[in-house]
């Protein structure tokens, strides 16, 4: 076989032309990564004569033969090159990509291909094989042949493989960027076939389906009137209509007829025919016929796509900037002149955030008060219940004071150390229950794993886990510590504070004023409940305070703080790209969607020029 003029490419006029230039690039670019551009897929019932179409459009020769011979979609990209240049072809598939030099190695190649996706045998497969054919002789186009449908499995085929093959179809004909090439056997009953069927219900109207029927020269003696009625459009009406077409026969293949005789072949075959000839006036038949029609519906339906795909590009556009200019706010700049400055950003960034969230700054959506404000509140309560069983404690002393307590002192003096140590008593009781408040907000609250789970993962990975694990049992054992103190503290007994004074002078009402150093001293023991109650009123108040701030302060402020720190340390590491080595995931992302970017601008200017 030699390559072989597609009859494809002589129709194209320079107003055409264009039109099929510009989805050329755009698919040339990549952008059929991102839109579905417009293209041609040729559906059709097992041996109806697909291949054989596509080769006559193509000019190059397919894998053919009995039963199911395309059992994977096949995508035919026609690339016209100048003169000057051989005919070459690459086919891909996978991560295969594999270079031809002759178009007598594309048949053999194919079956390869396919025997690779699909298994040997009968089975079918959804992975696309590319045959990218670069020629003179070629026009730029795009076809997909697509495996034939099967009615019944034959030997080795799993049972649904007919429903296997028909979704396969639909996922093509079903987008509206493709014209839908249904070939039809002239020998069978048209009307039942399930090709005709699938691209009915793909497309109702019809606007982007083309029926073409083959073997004219294998009709039914008889038949060719209901055959001619239905090219007419008067049968089964699409508005795309109907084309005839006569291919190689098997015995054609068989005497080496090639494409271009089997072209000269068939204009005689329509010239001769007793009923047939008026279709090549009325131009629905000859495979010339079809590759002027297929063009200019190309061109139509190109047309008619273009603000379309002007929306959709627009779109993406912008979805991909968007997503871009994340990518820009979580990951480091790809030039390494620019690291050090993004990462003094994410420095100071992250110091104001873990700043805002340990300071409680209102309205911020990480507000680690909203956590801490319940626990405190609990704490206060937990302490306010404490206040009964105190004062019944102090009343009860009072009350066998002189029976229990009594010294060395007259009858009617009392010793302080006795109420001073049972307010000791009772206050250092509260101790067990601060330390477990502290304890139980330690489980749930953890502000350095919230603070660095808002940086960057590897800055995260730097600071290692120990290091933050290290600054917060520091900050722990240091509230521990204070809320011991605190308690030592407490056994001083003391106050300076207003309302005790305040509760001394109601209580003895002598119209002087209370104060340390003008009390009067008499004895009035049974005034003690009242001034111990009050007391430890200012007790409780000053614990309610003192453990959530030694909390506040040491666990978030000073955390944060010491973390802050930690990760300026990371500035003098001597290389910060390693620091911010991003997961690969990202920056592999980020480069994908910046390529996008990059070739969505060139189409949307191309595409400029033709809206
Ligand atoms: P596919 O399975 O739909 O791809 O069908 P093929 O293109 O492989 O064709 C099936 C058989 O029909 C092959 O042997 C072709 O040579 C034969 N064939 C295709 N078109 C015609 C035609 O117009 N006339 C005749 N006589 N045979 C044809
Ligand atoms: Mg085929």
């Amino acid at each position: 076989i030699t390559p072989m003029d597609g009859v494809f490419h002589s129709q194209f006029e320079e107003t055409v032309r264009p039109y099929i230039d510009l989805i050329d690039t755009l698919r040339e670019i990549g952008v059929g990564e991102d839109i579905s551009l417009p293209s041609i897929a040729v559906i059709g019932d097992q041996s109806s004569g697909k291949s054989s179409v596509l080769e006559a459009l193509s000019g190059v020769a397919l894998p053919r033969g009995s039963g199911i011979i395309t059992r994977c979609p096949l995508q035919l990209k026609l690339r016209k090159i100048k003169n000057e240049v051989k005919w070459q072809a690459v086919l891909s598939y996978k991560d295969t990509s594999i270079k031809l030099e002759d178009p007598s190695q594309v048949e053999g190649c194919v079956s390869k291909a396919q025997n690779m996706l699909a298994g040997d045998g009968v089975g079918i497969c959804d992975d696309l094989i590319t045959l990218e054919i670069m020629s003179a002789n070629v026009c730029d186009l795009t076809l997909i042949d697509l495996p034939g449908i099967a009615r019944v499995p034959v030997q080795g085929q799993p049972e649904d493989i007919g429903d296997k093959i028909k979704n396969l179809i639909r996922r093509f004909i079903e987008k509206n960027e493709t014209i839908n090439l249904v070939v039809v056997p002239c020998n069978v009953d048209i009307a039942t076939t399930e090709a005709l069927k699938m691209a009915q219900e793909a497309d109702p109207e019809g606007r982007r389906t083309l029926a073409i029927l083959t073997k004219p020269d294998l009709i039914d003696k008889g038949t060719e009137k209901i055959i001619l009625k239905i090219v007419r459009n008067q049968v089964i009406p699409l508005s795309k209509g109907y084309i005839v077409v006569k291919c190689r026969g098997q015995r054609q293949i068989e005497d080496g007829t090639s494409l271009e005789q089997a072209i000269q072949e068939e204009i005689g075959f329509f010239k001769n025919h007793e009923f047939f000839r008026c279709l090549l006036q009325e131009e629905k038949a000859s495979v010339n016929c079809l590759a002027t029609k297929l063009t200019q519906d190309l061109v139509d339906h190109i047309k008619k796509s273009l603000p379309l795909l002007a929306d959709e590009i627009n779109k993406q556009l912008r979805n991909s900037r968007a997503e871009l200019n994340h990518y820009h706010k979580v990951s480091p700049p790809l030039e390494t002149e620019n690291l050090k400055e993004f990462f003094i950003g994410i420095m100071i960034k992250f110091n104001e955030k873990i700043n805002r969230m340990a300071s409680g700054a209102a309205g911020y959506r990480d507000n680690l008060f909203v956590q801490l404000n319940s626990e405190f509140k609990q704490w206060k309560e937990q302490l306010d219940c404490t206040k009964s069983s105190f004062h019944q404690v102090v009343q009860d002393v009072v009350d066998d004071y002189d029976l229990k307590y009594r010294g060395r002192e007259l009858p009617g003096f009392s010793d302080y150390n006795v109420f001073e140590m049972v307010v000791q008593r009772l206050v250092i009781e509260l101790k067990e229950p601060a330390i477990d408040r502290l304890r139980v907000i330690r489980g749930t609250f953890t502000p350095l794993t919230a603070f660095t789970s808002h940086c960057f993962h590897n800055l995260e990975q730097c600071i290692s886990a120990n290091k933050i694990e290290d600054i917060q049992l520091k900050q722990e054992e240091k509230v521990e510590q204070r809320i011991m103190e605190q308690f030592e503290m407490e056994k001083l007994l003391y106050t300076q504070d207003e309302i005790y004074f305040k509760t001394l002078n109601e209580i003895h009402s002598s119209g002087e004023l209370a104060s340390e150093d003008r009390y009067p001293g008499l004895e009035s023991r049974n005034k003690y409940p009242e001034m111990l109650k009050a007391y430890y009123e200012i007790v409780v108040q000053r614990l309610a305070d003192q453990v959530p701030m030694l909390i506040r302060y040491f666990m978030l402020k000073e955390s944060a703080h010491l973390l802050c720190t930690e990760m300026l340390g990371l500035t003098d590491c001597a290389n910060i790209a390693e620091v911010l080595r991003e997961e690969s995931d990202i920056s592999r992302r980020r480069i994908t969607t910046q390529a996008r970017i990059e070739r969505l601008t060139i189409a949307q200017k191309k595409l400029r020029n033709f809206i």
